[in-house]
């Protein structure tokens, strides 16, 4: 696996609350907790996710919770994050993927340090922006787009993996067709009150499957775009 990650000295290694010590302790509760692909925990274990929340919550970053990002948004838990990294991954060897939702842009730090070639649309500009400023101060070349992420991004499709971070109360048909043969969608599906992740395949045929993984919970996936 390439880990491709410019790290800072005292930005990424931290100190206290968010030195490599507590993000290990993290690495070693997701593995607990069930995560088995060994390369999405070093992934975790590489990422500094304090560097993608305020400072106000850096001594957060490491808890396996959701934590606010401004906009009624939240970053992903760390959990989520690699579970939903490790279903993309699992028996496939994906060069692309596309995300909808890159809130903080941790989810495409995390895929982008995995060695994927990563697209990612957000609807809130404000946070696009703090992203793409995360992202590149980490050396990480991720690709994001200003936009409803509801239509995908068509000119880069097919993707080999597509990974949505907002819930619809469906699966969202535009995505699914820019779903490259062998290729894996993974999306929360459902309200405000409950919600499933929903894994979608594309057999090298074209034939779709649908499978149903966990109870989840996320920020809903609205239409159109803010500044
Ligand atoms: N992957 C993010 C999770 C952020 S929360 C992370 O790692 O931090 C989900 C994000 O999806 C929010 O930033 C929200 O603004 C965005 N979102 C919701 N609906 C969207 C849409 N239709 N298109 C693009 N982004 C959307």
């Amino acid at each position: 696996m390439t880990l491709r990650l410019r790290v800072h000295p005292g930005q990424a290694s931290g100190s206290g609350m968010t030195s490599q010590r507590v993000r290990d302790r993290l690495v070693q509760r997701l593995r607990a907790a069930g995560i088995a692909d060994e390369n999405v925990l070093d992934a975790i274990g590489t990422v500094p996710r304090h560097l993608f929340v305020d400072e106000a919550l850096a001594t957060r970053a490491y808890e396996d919770t959701a934590l606010p990002i401004g906009h009624s948004q939240t970053i992903s838990q760390p959990w989520v994050v690699a579970r939903m990294t490790e279903v993309l991954l699992a028996g496939r060897n994906p060069k692309t993927v596309l995300e909808v939702g890159t809130g903080s842009g941790y989810q495409a730090a995390v895929l982008a340090a995995l060695g994927l070639e990563v697209y990612t649309v957000e609807r809130i500009g404000d946070l696009l922006r703090l992203a793409r400023k995360r992202l590149r101060q980490l050396g990480m070349n991720v690709r994001s787009k200003h936009d409803d992420g509801r239509v995908g991004w068509p000119e880069h499709a097919p993707y080999d993996a597509i990974i949505v971070t907002a819930a619809g109360p469906a699966l969202v048909s535009a995505l699914v067709e820019q779903l490259a043969p062998g290729g894996c969608l993974v999306a929360p599906v459902g309200g405000a009150a409950a919600q499933e992740l929903v894994q979608v395949t594309r057999d090298a045929d074209g034939q779709l499957q649908q499978a149903t993984l966990a109870p989840v919970m996320f920020v809903p996936l609205l239409s159109g775009t803010l500044d």
